[in-house]
């Protein structure tokens, strides 16, 4: 791999180069007057001079960045099967809607007659979200699946204080991703863990003994997090509502089965969506997201303001107040050109591309099962739909561990799965390769993976040194937790 070293230095555009430092790009003046920083701010908290700083040229600053750029893993370099964050290609087109100005100079305060597009396409996403997961309405402002569990939840609490109910439990099974929890504790309730059965699924004996008057919702994510249908969710549906509850679901991975199964006809009350994930646009690196959440006809009075109304001359407005709402979760409609980008997706794939696109996404992730089952350990054998759960144990025969796999595939030119998670099995790898992935590619995959478990057995050095050919080798992890360095400071 023909990848420089990252040069530590950081940058400066200079107006007055001196002392044989170089001049950057200047930004044109605005035409506002300067502020004397010593009349906001104290003056603590005033840096004294910049000395120190390296100036830079236009040209070494696109080095800079574009060296940057080549020192990380991405999805438009190879394949990236990070099991439940559905690694998918963000078609450019998409990208090319996002950046139409039409949608980039729209401001959320415009007067609704002036914004008619915008609006429409906000309508026609939830329209488009309500077919896809047959549910009766949907908001479209969380800006992550975290922030549609917690936006869910407080729906689900909205819906109980308004039936006179203090529940205060949330049943959250323990192959949950740990948001759920997480989301149920910020939203008030006390988590409480629920066991899966042998075959990775709710032990429905166990929902019946733990769901009481106490419950308010149980979260389950379908498939779950092993890549595993819940095989019996229209029962646990069934049981958690004949006794009061709701049910959450957690729909981060739709990409399963979206145009093969409807949410509604599952029981589902509360669903978030990850359109960063199933609706392909880009994410990693914290964001941005949009976590829209769908939600049954007991829970449409709770959603959040404001919302995109159409009227009968197919004029759309914006309502900012309802009394019953949880009232707003995010600025306005959440991170709009993320929205935009997943309007584009869906529609340039149609109803039948996004069924073909579950297919794929599962006929792919059988694929790497059926070759790698085997060489690697695979402890739930249930059917797999769009990701698989393997092992290290094999490996752990050897010395090697699911971290040694993970580098060494990054020496491959793949990006490892997700590790470690979920957390009934051990030394987990999670692979996910999603339906965006050449079957080529897929196969090039399992081949390097088949190559390192011979590696494990007859070489297990080659995996306890990788990787080699990265920028960054090995990290010291201990040393990163305990003395991270999170600021550049100049030479003395
Ligand atoms: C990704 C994911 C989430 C959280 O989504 P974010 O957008 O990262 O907050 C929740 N549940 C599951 C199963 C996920 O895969």
């Amino acid at each position: 791999m023909k990848r420089r070293a990252l040069r530590d230095e950081p940058l400066i555009f200079e107006r007055n180069p001196g002392r044989g430092r170089r001049g950057g790009y200047l930004l044109p003046e605005t035409g506002i007057p300067p502020v004397d920083p010593g009349t906001v701010l104290p003056a603590v908290q005033l840096r004294p001079a910049l000395d120190g700083l390296p100036a830079l040229g236009e040209l070494e600053v696109v080095q800079h960045f574009h060296r940057l750029s080549q020192l990380n893993f991405a999805v438009d370099e190879g394949l990236y099967p990070l099991g439940s964050c559905t690694m998918k290609y963000n078609p450019r087109v998409c990208e090319a809607a996002a950046r139409l100005t039409g949608f980039t100079e729209v401001h959320p305060l415009q007067p609704d007659d002036q914004v008619q597009g915008a609006l429409r396409l906000l309508w026609e996403l939830e329209e488009a979200l309500k077919t896809i997961t047959g549910l009766a309405g949907v908001t479209l402002q969380p800006a992550a699946g975290a922030h549609g569990e917690l936006t869910g939840m407080l729906m689900i609490r909205a819906a109980l204080q308004a039936r006179g109910e203090d529940r205060q439990e949330v049943l959250v099974p323990d192959s949950a991703h740990g948001t759920n929890p997480a989301s149920a504790t910020f939203a008030g309730y006390r988590a409480v863990e629920i066991a899966s059965g042998s075959d990775g699924t709710v032990d429905l004996a166990e929902l019946d003994r733990m769901m009481t008057d106490r419950v308010a919702a149980i979260m389950l994510t379908v498939p779950n997090t092993l890549g595993v249908f819940e095989h019996r969710i229209v029962e646990i549906a069934e049981l958690v509502h004949s006794r009061g509850g709701y049910i959450y679901m957690d729909g981060a991975n739709l990409n399963a089965f979206v145009g093969r199964a409807l949410p509604s006809a599952m029981g589902a009350d509360a669903l978030h969506i990850n359109l960063h994930k199933t609706f392909s646009t880009p994410h990693g690196g914290g964001g941005p997201g949009a976590g829209p959440v769908a939600v049954s006809p007991d829970l449409v009075p709770f959603l959040p303001v404001p919302r995109v109304v159409r009227d009968g001359n197919q004029t759309f407005h914006i309502v900012w107040d309802d009394e019953r709402s949880i009232g707003p979760m995010r600025g306005f409609f959440g991170n709009f050109l993320i929205l935009v980008r997943a309007m584009a997706f869906i529609l340039g794939m149609g109803g039948e591309g996004l069924r073909e696109m579950s297919e794929t996404a599962v006929l792919l992730a059988n694929l790497i099962r059926h070759r790698l089952q085997g060489a690697y350990h695979l402890e739930y054998t249930a059917p797999s739909l769009h990701e698989v759960v393997l092992d290290d144990s094999l490996q752990q025969e050897h010395g090697v561990s699911n971290v040694d796999i993970a580098k060494r595939l990054l020496d491959l030119g793949f990006h490892p799965p997700t590790m470690s998670f979920p957390l009934i099995v051990h030394g987990a790898l999670m692979i996910e390769p999603t339906e965006s992935a050449a079957p080529e590619e897929v196969e090039a995959f399992c081949d390097a993976m088949l190559q390192i478990a011979r590696e494990a057995e007859e070489s297990p050095d080659i995996l306890h040194e990788a990787p080699v050919h990265t920028p960054v080798r090995r990290v010291d992890e201990v040393q990163a937790a305990r003395h991270p360095v999170l600021r550049w400071t100049p030479e003395p």
